[in-house]
């Protein structure tokens, strides 16, 4: 997911005025009707459109500044963490906990848990490496070391709720008096008050910022595989422990290898001639190259098993398996003396081919069938 203000071009501070002029401005040049046709103005436009909706809006401004988005380096991300399910649904629920009910003062709250996903190759599944991971997190205020406040202020107990962070609140309803308990107003739940709050965080004691961590991914980890880092995530409000950091692997398609659990699948290509009589044949592993005997008479479909050669078991031992399918290639790109041969040999079979066409219409039709 792109950053939404390096898409609308404004620093994190911009006002409200100065993103709308940089929405206008972006929208103009990318609307489609300037750019009829042109797939990349179009992206561009949504982008910038979706850009000015979080933006434009206090509440999501807000949110995203706080939470930021997690993507990994390869650009993935989680889409919009203020979107139905996936990381918002995590937000909510972790923001829901600090600002809530339960516990007491909210001001040494641990902070989020994050997560980003790792784009990975499979020969990293199957050696295992460090790969570094890319978020955006909040991290301890270095103006007032976390604190929240500035210079020579304090942060005073909130003399509404004690320092509870939540107030009782009773009320007549049709069923009677009601009892409720509600966050406190005054210190919006965080049970203290800063005097002066500091300029740089607003009180918070945290900032974003974009941090790298580097991840150890372990031989046999797939695609859905989540890793912790402990401590990693998103320093709480004031001082408040960091939550974690969930790395999510994902491991691109091979153009070769095609896994299956713990198993690798690929196809071993046989010429006709090797076929039938029988070969030996190199093949390219993630272990370097193997021999493969393949016995005469072979048929497409027969497979070969290469065992240990597949994925390491991420819990447990060994290393599951290669499987060869071999493919059978008919040869289509025949000349004189390959066409005559194989007609001798058809003949030799007694199998029934049909008549050379001689001339450039028949090598035609050689080509293309
Ligand atoms: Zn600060
Ligand atoms: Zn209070």
């Amino acid at each position: 997911m792109s950053d939404h203000y390096q898409t609308l071009g404004v620093d994190r501070g911009a006002s409200a005025d100065e993103i709308k002029k940089a929405y206008r401005k972006l929208a103009r040049q990318y609307h489609p009707d300037a750019n009829p046709d042109d797939a990349a103005a179009e992206s561009k436009f949504k982008e910038v459109a979706e850009a000015y909706e979080v933006l434009s809006d206090d509440t999501k401004r807000a949110n995203y500044d706080r939470f930021g988005s997690a993507s990994g380096p390869g650009g993935g991300g989680f889409g919009d963490p203020f979107g139905g399910g996936g990381l918002g649904d995590i937000f909510e629920q972790f923001f829901n906990m600090a600002g809530g009910a339960g516990g007491g003062a909210a001001s040494a709250t641990r902070g989020l848990d994050l997560e980003v996903v790792a784009d990975l190759d499979l020969a990293d599944a199957i050696t295992g490496t460090d790969t570094d991971v890319t978020v955006r997190t909040a991290v301890g205020c270095e103006t007032c070391d976390a604190t929240g406040a500035a210079e020579g202020a304090t942060v005073q107990t909130c003399a509404q709720c004690a320092g509870a962070g939540q107030v009782r609140q009773v009320r007549q309803s049709i069923l009677g008096q009601m009892v409720t308990t509600a966050a406190c107003p005054r210190c919006r739940g965080e049970g203290q008050i800063v005097t002066d709050p500091c300029r740089t965080c607003n009180g918070e004691g945290r900032t974003i910022e974009e941090r790298t961590y580097t991840a150890s991914i372990p031989a046999g980890v797939g695609t859905g595989t989540t890793l912790r880092l402990g401590g990693r995530g998103a320093v709480g409000v004031r001082g408040g422990e960091p939550g974690d950091l969930y790395v999510q692997v994902r491991i691109a398609d091979h153009p070769v290898f095609e896994r299956r659990n713990e198993h690798l699948h690929a196809d071993l290509h046989v010429a006709m001639t090797q076929a039938a009589l029988g070969a030996t044949i190199e093949f390219e592993t993630f272990d370097g190259p193997v021999e493969v005997e393949v016995p005469s008479g072979v048929r497409s479909g027969h497979n070969i098993r290469l065992r240990d050669l597949g994925v390491p078991r991420l819990q447990g031992r060994g290393r599951g398996d290669l499987r060869l399918n071999v493919v059978v290639d008919t040869p289509r790109d025949l000349d004189d003396a390959q066409d005559a041969l194989l007609r001798q040999l058809a003949e030799l079979r007694g199998e029934q081919v049909d008549e050379p066409k001689a001339g450039f219409a028949s090598r035609l039709r050689n080509k293309f069938s």
